[in-house]
């Protein structure tokens, strides 16, 4: 049985490994410490529309996800509502919706309560946020890096792209934080091709690592039609580098 926790537990948790405190909605969730203790890298995937039992139901077919859940922590995540914006925003902001009152995209530009990517930044962490230009615009000048992903009808293509700027990210930055949301299995369901994409995209940014880094692979909400359910999956694994790299040589 995987043991249940919230959204608003998630940014605390993080913000303890990173070495700073972050009062909020949640609590910091032990067994991750327990798991990552002194890692000073997080990588939050937000994988739209994940909901737990989808995950459990399609496991078998996210091969590099399910062996990161196996070394593992697998938490029963509580979503506290249906939509994109304020799901991402109660993860970010560890408050739940009511507290952070963001419903649209809009009312993060004109947000008062802070969030964990502007609080790893003024404790002088290397911050990058990866997502949707207009969500990602809402952090400029809050982080260290943002790198916006512009909107297109082809889902797929709008993640392999946020894939290749997080693996930028990571080659020129280093980042303490990073923060990427991934859209496939919302707009497309879970079909082969976004569920495989998924499990690609993740593994690619994986071997791209340059230090032991800690995944948190979390739904934003449950897939819409799925109006029973309340819970998405939340995936924490610390990874090492999959090779040791060869320093560049001066040029
Ligand atoms: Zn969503």
């Amino acid at each position: 049985m995987s043991r249940e926790v919230e959204q608003v537990d998630i940014a605390p948790s993080i913000a303890s490994l990173l070495g700073f405190s972050f009062p909020c909605d949640g609590t910091v969730i032990d067994e991750v410490i327990g798991h990552a203790r002194h890692c000073k890298r997080s990588f939050l995937v937000i994988v739209d529309s994940l909901g737990f039992e989808e995950y459990v139901q399609n496991r078998g077919s996210l091969p590099f996800v399910s062996s990161m859940e196996a070394r593992g922590l697998l938490f029963k995540c509580l979503s506290y509502s249906k939509h994109t914006t304020p799901s991402i925003a109660s993860i970010l902001c560890g408050l739940r919706p009511e507290k952070h009152g963001i419903r649209r995209t809009e009312d993060a530009y004109a947000r008062k309560v802070r969030c964990l990517p502007e609080a790893a930044h003024e404790a002088g962490l290397r911050v990058v946020v990866i997502m949707e230009e207009y969500g990602a615009f809402s952090f400029q000048g809050l982080v260290t890096l943002v790198r916006p992903v512009r909107d297109r009808p082809d889902v797929l293509e709008f993640d392999e792209e946020s894939c290749r700027n997080a693996i930028r990210a990571i080659e020129e930055l280093d980042p303490n934080l990073l923060v990427m949301h991934l859209r496939s299995l919302d707009v497309s369901g879970f079909v082969p091709p976004s569920i495989e994409l998924i499990d690609r995209s993740l593994r690619a940014i994986a071997k791209s690592l340059v230090g032991e880094t800690v995944f948190f692979i979390v739904g934003d909400h449950p897939p819409h039609h799925r109006e029973d359910e309340e819970h998405v999956a939340l995936i924490v694994y610390k990874l090492r580098p999959m090779t040791e790299r060869v320093p560049r040589s001066p040029s």
